[in-house]
């Protein structure tokens, strides 16, 4: 399966968090505008799995749920851009800090706050904005054995459906990091899609849906390559850009 829409991969949005995870709200804004422009429409991530030969579809997601990510929802709402927003649901109780070693640096610690249930209530009453899972304690899905696996998984997915009303048919890997038990898991525990990191995005399917990161302070120039249609399937075919773009001239 070859998938042409564009899915955004974002963390937080965030002036004041000075890390790459965190774009600044006006940075945000641009990035969205210019897509737009460009001919870009916002879809749902259920459009992207129906619809995967649709390049013009874009989506937009937020790992991990920090609080900060309410920026993000006036200019997606003026641009009508569809959102997930995937939430580690053992965090979700009190909005506690995300605070994971692996995560890196982190200058002020009220940067790591995430959506409480409440917070998330409020935001899915917006039908541009979904909330999926990101398992429930952000672990290394590849490392766990397959009870833990399942647990993750699935009792993610339920907490979701009981405390928000509504349907979580999408996950992300946290780490990016999955496998071929790993995606099999996912299937058997009830989800219809699952988003892969940058990066692994070769070899697509409906359990690794390639993704585009965008970081604080990149280049604007850099970001619009990074999502040129052309360079992001070279990179679903893990296949050198200039011999794929000879190939397409040669038809
Ligand atoms: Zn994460």
């Amino acid at each position: 399966m070859l998938v042409r829409s564009l899915t955004l991969m974002y963390h937080a949005v965030s002036d004041g968090w000075n890390d790459p995870l965190a774009v600044r709200t006006a940075d945000f804004r641009r990035q969205l505008a210019s897509l737009v422009a460009r001919g870009y429409r916002g879809a749902s991530a259920a459009d992207v799995l129906a619809r995967p030969g649709d390049r013009r579809l874009l989506h937009v997601t937020f790992d991990d749920a920090y609080a900060s990510v309410t920026n993000a929802i006036g200019p997606m709402r003026e641009l009508r851009i569809h959102s997930t927003i995937f939430v580690c649901t053992d965090f979700a109780d009190e909005g506690r800090r995300l605070e994971i070693p692996e995560l890196g640096r982190v200058a002020d610690r009220d940067e790591l706050r995430t959506l409480s249930w409440d917070e998330l209530r409020e935001l899915v009453r917006d039908e541009l904005v979904e909330v999926g899972s990101h398992t429930k304690s952000h672990a290394h899905l590849p490392e766990l054995s397959d009870a833990e696996l399942d647990a993750e998984l699935r009792q993610s997915r339920e907490a979701i459906e009981d405390h928000l009303g509504a349907r979580a048919p999408f996950l992300a890997y946290p780490f990016g990091e999955e496998d071929e038990r790993v995606r099999r898991a996912a299937e058997r525990a009830g989800y219809a899609g699952a988003f892969a990191a940058p990066g692994a995005s070769f070899r697509t399917g409906p359990y690794r849906l390639p993704r585009t990161g965008l970081w604080r302070d990149e280049p604007p120039e850099r970001q619009r390559t990074k999502t040129r249609y052309a360079v992001r399937i070279a990179a679903e075919l893990n296949y050198p850009l200039r011999r794929y773009l000879k190939r397409r001239r040669e038809g």
